[in-house]
């Protein structure tokens, strides 16, 4: 039996590394622009409360002004109409938070369409090569997006159509929430939905799907190049907020070296 003490071991002697798939937060950080009429979240900021100064003479503290669902976050199914009577992110449970990452790679379609959306068949084809998507587990879709994390310009990719990124096709979101065991779905996009994920039927079909299903969604992903298929396991470590629909989020991936 594999114990706690094998992974640490596995952990001090480079057996096992750790791959940090989070994007920093910083009032640069890339965030989500709802057309109008919608209300936005506010962005990151951190404010000076003392540093080492009068208000503080031994001590350096900040205040942290931030909407939930910005830089990289979990989306709690209480996000959306369809998982209203569901979890919010405090009470999602810690063993849905853990488990294994299936790593599903779209680069080469997205590079060729930046609107390309993941089909039932692409997870299916998956799955002909790897096996089951897994019970916890989450799937990742590498999309080569995180390239653009440092320049929101470029990571929202909007021009007078809307928004222009990678996301997941109705059908497949369906699928997944419905026929499948996995936790969730986690993105390198600023959303779990296509930058046109309003054309969809239902809108935002990701988030519909998924959330009222109790599967969670993760987005603003990084380093899902340094994922093997199948084989690590993701650690969400989301705050517990009473109430919220979604936090920032370290996302943490254990990989065999
Ligand atoms: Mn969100």
């Amino acid at each position: 039996m594999t114990t706690t003490t094998d992974i640490a071991a596995a952990l001090a002697s480079g057996g096992i590394r750790i791959v940090d798939l989070t994007n920093t937060l910083s009032a640069d950080t890339p965030t989500l622009r709802l057309p109008d009429p919608f209300s936005n979240l506010i962005d990151f900021s951190i404010e000076e409360v003392s540093a080492y100064n009068e208000p503080g003479p031994f001590w350096k503290h900040h205040n942290i002004h931030t909407g939930e669902h910005i830089g990289t976050h979990i989306d709690a199914p209480v996000h959306w109409i369809s998982g209203r009577e569901g979890h919010d992110v405090a009470s999602i449970p810690p063993a849905r938070l853990i488990g294994p990452a299936a790593v599903l790679d779209i680069t080469e379609k997205v590079e060729a369409d930046n609107d390309y959306l993941l089909t039932i068949d692409d997870i299916k084809a998956w799955e002909a090569e790897h096996g089951a998507l897994p019970k916890n587990g989450w799937l990742l879709l590498r999309t080569g997006w995180d390239k653009f994390a440092d320049d929101r310009e470029a990571f929202l990719n909007a021009d007078e159509t809307g928004s222009h990124t990678p996301g997941i096709t109705a059908e497949a979101a369906k699928w997944l929430a419905e026929e499948t065991e996995i936790s969730g779905f986690g993105v390198e996009t600023v959303g779990i939905d296509a930058g046109r994920g309003a054309e969809l039927d239902p809108p935002f079909a990701a988030h519909y799907h998924l959330l009222g299903n109790d599967k969670y969604g993760i987005t603003s992903l990084q380093n899902l190049a340094e994922l093997p298929p199948t084989g690590a396991v993701i650690v969400v470590a989301p705050l517990p907020i009473v109430g919220g629909t979604g936090s920032p989020t370290r996302v943490y991936a254990l990989v065999n070296a």
